[in-house]
């Protein structure tokens, strides 16, 4: 294998065991050996076949049935079974030695490219359950960036799980981040528009342009130009150009990596205004993905990206969207770069008197799939209406149009949306700040309706990227808090994860060739630190992967994993 890919993924150990969930490394040294060249994916020839032997591999088929060996060759999946055979010269074979595999976690449904696109060295703090965790994972990235180095936490997190229930919620103060990171600037916005908290580097920094910071180190939150605005677009201006995106972008994919996620869809991001009233949500649109791009021209793209095309339009001609229709394709790329729909917006609003209707009948004129979401009691009424309008002009029903979200969808329209032929992404933001009011989704109705159903994140501003706390909260409905809010539709482990692995191949409309552990398809596992279906429910969001295959290439490896 190649060494230079398994060092660049290797968790850092030590004091932050366990809540470092693989930040990448500072250096994201080129992996020339692999790429594009190799069979279209990182899948080349140069990592040889793969064999993985007496583990317990959950393959999610239609059986469910538990493997214990499988071999690999040319980026897909041989043999699975209860053994290789004999795999063939110049395998590397790995013994599990009894460790939990599943399927590569396809995120259905985030916002993975603006996170690559973050100011600084972007350091993940959705792991983090107390003050101290967030110093320790602070202190393990400045180990590893130079000193001056911005360490930046932009959305994803909220201050409800930076400290243990019973305490009352807050961001580390100056003086703990000053401890943590004497000699690197540190950034910390929460969702987003923040509140924000920063270091002594970091207030010197914004203060000398003028953003108002207190003695303790916050932020005032806000949309518009708030100071946490003029804060984020600062960082913005100084700190980015196209070689710390393409940074960014390595390391947002080796995160994702560390906890298993081998294929993101992503959903695009508000076109940026170019001023301090973008927030953490905004980006270019037209140009974001370009790193991500360079990324994988340079070979070192090792997890699969999705790309839907947002729309957001208030012109009822919708003229950005009518270009893109017309002059962009969709599903085009190759096993690690494809173009997707439109999504997660059309057009701006989902209301009679917005374009909603207009660009609906648009994209289904194309013959493009389109994915919206849902946060409302009415907004899934108004696009699931318009739908069905749209589909007696032009059908839908094998377009698989997506509604996401859906936190209060009722099953009268879930059968709605199911007689289109459409599907729902879910997700547990509400573990973050969700309440008994403002709770969902109802995951158990929902999978019970057999409407095509699969599992996303919406990280990275609202929502944490790592599945495994999405999976604790669909399967237990605790919020971060440790308040059961979403009781009455939980679902089983084994649900979820079908929902993460093999229901989302339906949401990339490649369900043949990615989502389980079967002959002949792409071969993307994940072997887990302990065994998910076991596992007390408190420890189930400490899940990460110790060896994550993408194209049979080990793209992520803690050692831990068996030799
Ligand atoms: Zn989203």
């Amino acid at each position: 294998m190649n060494g230079r890919i398994s060092r660049r993924n290797v968790l850092k150990t030590g004091a932050a065991a366990g809540v470092v969930a693989a930040v990448g490394g500072a250096g994201a040294g080129r992996a020339a050996a692999f790429g594009p060249s190799g069979g279209g994916s990182p899948g080349g020839p140069d990592d040889g076949p793969l064999a993985l032997v007496n583990g317990r591999i959950h393959t999610m088929d239609a059986d469910n049935t538990v493997a214990r060996a499988v071999s690999i060759r040319d980026g897909r999946f041989v043999t699975v079974g209860n053994d290789v055979g004999n795999p063939g010269p110049g395998t590397r074979t790995i013994n599990l030695r009894g460790r939990t595999v599943v399927p590569g976690i396809i995120d259905n449904h985030n916002h993975i490219v603006l996170m690559g696109n973050r100011p600084g060295f972007h350091t993940p703090l959705e792991n983090a359950a107390s003050i101290s965790d967030v110093q320790e994972i602070y202190a393990a990235r400045g180990s590893g960036i130079p000193d001056g180095g911005w360490i930046t936490t932009i959305g994803g997190f909220h201050i409800n799980h930076l400290v243990p229930p019973g305490e009352t919620p807050r961001f580390p103060t100056l003086a703990e981040l000053d401890e943590a990171v004497p000699d690197n600037p540190a950034y910390i916005s929460q969702s987003f528009s923040g509140p924000s908290t920063t270091n002594s580097r970091g207030k010197a920094f914004f203060e000398g342009r003028g953003t108002p910071v207190g003695d303790d180190g916050s932020i005032a939150g806000g949309f518009g130009t708030s100071p946490t605005g003029q804060a984020t677009f600062a960082l913005r201006q100084t700190l980015l150009d196209f070689e710390a995106r393409k940074r960014g972008a390595v390391d947002a994919l080796n995160y994702g990596l560390g906890l298993g996620v081998t294929t993101h869809l992503d959903q695009g991001a508000f076109q940026t205004t170019g001023t301090a009233s973008d927030g953490a949500a905004h980006e270019d649109n037209f140009a974001m993905h370009l790193p991500f791009l360079s990324v994988h021209e340079d070979g070192e793209l090792l997890a699969r990206l999705r790309i839907n095309f947002l729309h957001m339009e208030s012109d009822p001609a919708t003229p950005e969207l009518v270009e893109r229709l017309r002059n962009a394709f969709q599903f085009f790329g190759d096993d690690f770069v494809r173009t997707g729909g439109i999504g997660e917006f059309i057009a701006q609003g989902t209301g009679p008197s917005s374009p909603f209707l207009a660009a609906a009948r648009r994209v289904a004129e194309a013959g493009w799939r389109a994915e919206v979401h849902s946060l409302s009691t009415t907004d899934f009424v108004n696009e699931i209406e318009a739908f069905e309008a749209v589909n007696k002009e032009f059908p839908i029903t094998d377009l698989r149009w997506v509604v996401a979200h859906v936190p209060f969808i009722t099953e009268e329209y879930v059968s709605r949306h199911q007689a289109l032929g459409g599907g729902l992404s879910l997700t547990g933001w509400r573990y973050l700040a969700g309440s008994p009011s403002s709770n969902g989704p109802p995951f158990r109705m929902i999978v019970d309706s057999g409407i095509n159903a699969g599992m996303s994140s919406d990280g990275m501003q609202i929502a944490p990227m790592n599945p495994w706390i999405h999976m604790y909260y669909a399967t237990t409905g605790l919020n971060a808090r440790g308040v059961l809010i979403n009781d009455g539709q939980q679902i089983s482990r084994e649900e979820v994860l079908r929902l993460y692995t093999r229901d989302n191949g339906w949401f990339l409309r490649e369900e043949d060739s990615l989502g389980t552990i079967e002959p002949g398809k792409l071969a993307d596992l994940v072997v887990l630190n302990e065994d998910y279906f076991t596992v007390p429910d408190e420890r189930l969001r400490r899940i990460r992967s110790v060896l994550t295959v993408a194209g049979g290439r080990i793209v992520h490896e803690t050692g831990e994993a068996g030799r």
